[in-house]
């Protein structure tokens, strides 16, 4: 049944507008938004997902429909709620041919069913809308209602992907061939960066990056005695006075030189507090590039040994410089056999260095338990560290990158889609061309660990340009920008291109 999700209140604007770093941004979007309101009088925004609970965009929404609606839009989330799992394979399939992986040929069964679950989808929103709405689908689910209720009430439908490959595969062009008829009906797309736009929709579709929240648990600001306050709680560092809040209930697990998993103060203390850190967070996935960045600090380490004429300073970095390798705990992801099989390789890479290298190497295993606390301790740790380090060999946008970038922490990305989105190399951070090369890897490193001036040049244009372009209130002002353009569409034109200044109605 399709279910119109309730929102439980977050921060306000206000609350942000409280804030001395977030007051501009805040303002602008506020303006913005005032000087297009006449537009939406009547009428309602509707954002349609497939589920109301997991996954990015459904963590999404409830604050982007939050916000809409504090700006003076009337906004509505809707889930598809269907349980129907051939359904939700099928679209399981999609997705990863988006991705390039899987079996390009899709049946007239597979369309048969597709069709089906989204007919009774659209049946069930119709009443709820009118034709003066806007209507916003997410991702390839619930891509046919949106198609039948734009054929059927004429009302404005916007599809947003928050997916995409930057490569023309026979498993993309499968997607993409039956996604089409569907995604023709719509007035617009949207899309995470241009190259995942479809051919077939070029100049009918913008580009909206995602953004984060510099408030939430992840990003938010941590004085030194709450952030040390996090690593004592979860285990990270000894407690060597006393802290505030009592240890979290699941504590940070770290492999030990004989393969299992323990505690993270074990062999030694990684150092948090007075290392150089270099740290990657990310899911346990083998394009996450866990794997060379580990072969790669090994050679640095090497490196020292084998280089005579290192700076005093430099080669004292590069002696207490360590690496952490972090993502979440493997029994949260038990039914991911891909994360599990990662993992288990990066076990076998690190169970068969040399004890002197393993030492200076920490893979933690982050629990699960508590988002909230899950949440603080990635904020930490991204906080903590020298250079945040996302070696992706592919990535959609990479979120772990903007979220370093708020926080001012240099960023050693790859050339992958979404990281090149937001890093110019030697502008916001430095890019590694090849990240299966662990030699380009090791030279990177020293590189960007050698140049302080030039890793604060990097982080404070990253800061900024994470403020511009990548918080939610960036997101919110092209939100409102696509809306605006829809909403002032004579009926049957659709926009062409991105989106140009609409006159307010008078
Ligand atoms: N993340 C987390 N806990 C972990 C590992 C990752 O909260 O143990 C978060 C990370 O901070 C980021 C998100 O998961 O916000 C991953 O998003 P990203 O776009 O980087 O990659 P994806 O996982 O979507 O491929």
């Amino acid at each position: 049944m399709v279910e119109f999700v309730k929102l439980t209140a977050t921060l306000t604007l206000d609350d942000y507008a409280a804030t001395a770093d977030l007051v501009g941004a805040v303002h602008e979007l506020r303006a913005e938004a005032d000087d297009v309101l006449p537009w939406f009088k009547g009428r309602s925004v509707v954002m349609l997902n497939s589920t109301a609970k997991g996954g990015g965009v459904a963590e999404m929404l409830p604050r982007i429909v939050q916000m809409l609606n504090e700006l003076g839009i009337t906004a509505h989330w809707a889930a598809m709620g269907i349980e129907h799992p051939d359904f939700f394979k099928f679209t399981k399939r999609l997705h990863n041919l988006i991705h390039g992986e899987g079996d390009p040929v899709l049946s007239l069964d597979d369309r048969k069913l597709y069709d089906e679950v989204n007919r009774s989808v659209a049946d069930q929103l119709r009443p709820h809308l009118k034709p003066e709405d806007l209507l916003i689908v997410h991702d390839p689910q619930p891509l046919g209602a949106g198609a039948i209720l734009k054929r059927e009430l004429g009302l404005r439908a916007i599809w947003r992907c928050h997916i995409g490959l930057d490569a023309h595969l026979l498993a993309t062009r499968a997607a993409w061939s039956f996604m089409q008829p569907y995604l023709e009906t719509y007035d617009h797309s949207v899309f995470s960066a241009p190259e995942y736009i479809p051919n077939y929709l070029a100049g009918r579709a913008s580009v909206i990056h995602p953004g984060i929240d510099p408030l939430s648990h992840k990003n938010r600001f941590l004085r030194p005695n709450k952030l040390t306050g996090i690593l004592c709680n979860a285990g990270l560092v000894v407690e060597h006075a006393p802290v505030l809040a009592p240890p979290f209930p699941q504590k940070v697990q770290r492999l030990q030189p004989d393969g299992s998993f323990g505690a993270a103060t074990l062999p030694d203390e990684i150092g948090f507090l007075y290392r150089p850190i270099v740290t990657e967070i990310s899911r346990w996935d083998r394009l996450k590039g866990f794997g060379p960045l580990l072969a790669g600090f090994v050679r640095l380490k090497q490196k020292l040994h084998q280089t005579a004429s290192l700076h005093p300073r430099h080669r004292q970095r590069l002696e207490i410089v360590r690496l952490v390798l972090a993502g979440p705990d493997p029994d949260s992801v038990q039914d991911d056999p891909e994360s599990r099989e990662t993992l288990e390789e990066l076990r076998h890479q690190f169970c068969a260095l040399d004890p002197k290298f393993q030492r200076d190497i920490a893979l933690l295993s982050l629990p699960m338990d508590s988002r909230k606390n899950n949440e603080l301790i990635v904020n930490a740790l991204q906080r903590c560290a020298v250079l945040v380090a996302q070696n992706s060999i592919r990535e959609g946008f990479g979120l772990t990158v903007t979220e370093a970038m708020w926080k001012g922490t240099p960023v050693m990305g790859t050339e992958a889609c979404g990281i090149r989105e937001q890093i110019r190399d030697g502008i916001d951070g430095r890019l590694v061309r090849n990240p299966e090369d662990p030699l380009e890897i090791a030279d990177l490193l020293d590189e960007m660990l050698s140049d302080y001036p030039e890793r604060e040049r990097w982080a404070r244009n990253a800061q900024k340009r994470a403020y511009t372009e990548f918080l939610v209130f960036a997101q919110m002002q092209r939100w409102l920008r696509v809306l605006t353009e829809c909403a002032a569409l004579p009926r049957r034109e659709r926009i062409v291109g991105h989106t140009r200044h609409i006159p307010v109605p008078a």
